[in-house]
């Protein structure tokens, strides 16, 4: 029986590879829903070439344009947040969560509340919600597969582990674009500069929090919401060549570490394959070649954001939603061009301090309300702040 797929964000970088490695073993999948943003000639596309059953964007205002193109195809289409809802309730056994930011979540949570297994890529929805959505991922029997590099890392170091043995878990960052600029330098980063990665070839979004470090902060207390660690078990060290992606440090002293090329096909591939382990279209790597690794520790000067994700984990609650939202807004602003590079962290940090007596709140009380409220009202600070800046 193939297996019954749908891919939320199928237009984006993880999304596109996901459909990359689906076209390579067609006859193993049926695609159910793929959905996009604005991109509605590649979502057009990749819904005809694969026969899916419906195409969404998130755009409304983009419907007709999408009904236009999949005329006589027999392809539904639709659009808006209630239309991506409707496609997370169609029965799929596997379904690739890839939408970026906080959009992300509902269409998640609803996947995994029909006992959907989940592959996680979009990390905003463990970073704003993680309990609730570990929670109904147990209610509903669900399987949460992490798609982050780092995270499918640690998972497949974890496999037959046992968690209380589990001292450390270590995840690397390749220090993104400004690793090795002069500090003071930083202030005037531009756009474009921010916008390309040493290692990593990623949608925009990303690759900027990659420079900023948001990316590893967001990914920091992904580790602590999967994985149920405390914050004082999660270390960051800074490895350039971005090939150790995590490792895990047991209670007898060894360290498993994953090794692999930066190829998001990989993390993506073993969750598509998940329980089983397929060939995979990456490089192998020469270890000869590459001859060394190198490592250091992360400056927290350069890259407030992972201070931030520290004081983020010891608040808990909606703190997290508070963070992202200030991100995604403190990011909106320098793509703008509204703000500096170095400003991204000072916005959030103002906007945290502004809330803080209305995101600690406990994991029990988290609920998607609340989750959505403090969303928005993290954005309106963030904008307040922007606009006083
Ligand atoms: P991209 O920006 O490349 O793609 C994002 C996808 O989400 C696109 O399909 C886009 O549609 C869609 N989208 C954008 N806004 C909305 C919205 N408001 N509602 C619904 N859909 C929307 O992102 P990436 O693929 O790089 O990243 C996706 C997620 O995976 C992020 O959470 C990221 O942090 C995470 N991730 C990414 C990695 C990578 O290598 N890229 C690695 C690890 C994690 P359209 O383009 O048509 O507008």
């Amino acid at each position: 029986m193939p297996r019954r797929v749908s891919i939320f964000g199928a237009t984006g970088s993880i999304g596109q590879n996901t459909i990359d490695l689906i076209r390579r073993e067609r006859e193993r999948f049926e695609i159910i829903a793929l959905t996009g943003g604005a991109n509605v000639s590649q979502l057009t596309a990749d819904a005809r070439e694969l026969g899916a059953q419906v195409a969404v964007t998130a755009h409304e205002d983009k419907l007709a344009d999408l009904r236009e193109a999949l005329a006589g195809s027999g392809i539904e289409a639709a659009a808006g947040e209630a239309a991506l809802v409707e496609a997370a309730e169609r029965s799929a056994d596997w379904v690739m969560s890839a939408i970026v930011g906080a959009a992300g979540l509902l269409p998640g949570m609803t996947a995994l509340q029909h006992g959907t297994t989940l592959a996680l890529a979009n990390k905003e929805s463990l970073v704003t919600a993680g309990p609730l959505l570990m929670a109904e991922a147990k209610t509903h029997g669900a399987t949460i597969l992490p798609v982050d590099s780092e995270h499918s890392a640690v998972f497949q170091a974890l496999v037959g582990e046992d968690m209380a043995a589990v001292e450390r878990i270590i995840i690397t960052a390749s220090g993104g674009a400004f690793r090795d600029w002069p500090l003071e330098s930083l202030a005037s980063a531009t756009l474009a500069e921010a916008s390309s990665h040493p290692n990593w070839d990623m949608g925009q979004r990303i690759t900027i929090d990659s420079a900023s470090m948001f990316n590893k902060s967001l990914e920091m207390i992904e580790t602590k919401e999967y994985f149920g660690v405390e914050a004082s078990q999660i270390e960051v060290v800074v490895h350039p060549e971005s090939l150790i992606h995590a490792m895990v440090g047991f209670n007898d002293g060894a360290i498993m570490a994953h090794v692999g090329p930066p190829d998001m096909r990989h993390a993506i591939g073993y969750a598509l394959n998940w329980p089983e382990r397929r060939e995979l279209p990456v490089n192998r790597l020469d270890l000869v070649q590459i001859g060394q690794l190198n490592f250091r520790a992360p400056d927290e000067a350069r890259w407030p954001a992972l201070r931030l994700a520290r004081e983020v984990m010891e608040t808990g609650g909606l703190a997290g939603a508070a963070f992202n939202a200030a991100k995604e807004r403190a990011l909106d602003g320098f793509i703008a061009g509204k703000i500096g590079f170095l400003a991204m962290a000072e916005v959030v940090e103002e906007v945290l301090a502004r809330i803080s007596a209305e995101t600690g709140l406990s994991s029990a009380q988290i609920t998607l309300d609340n989750v959505r409220e403090m969303d928005h009202l993290a954005r309106q600070r963030a904008e307040e702040v922007i606009g006083a800046s």
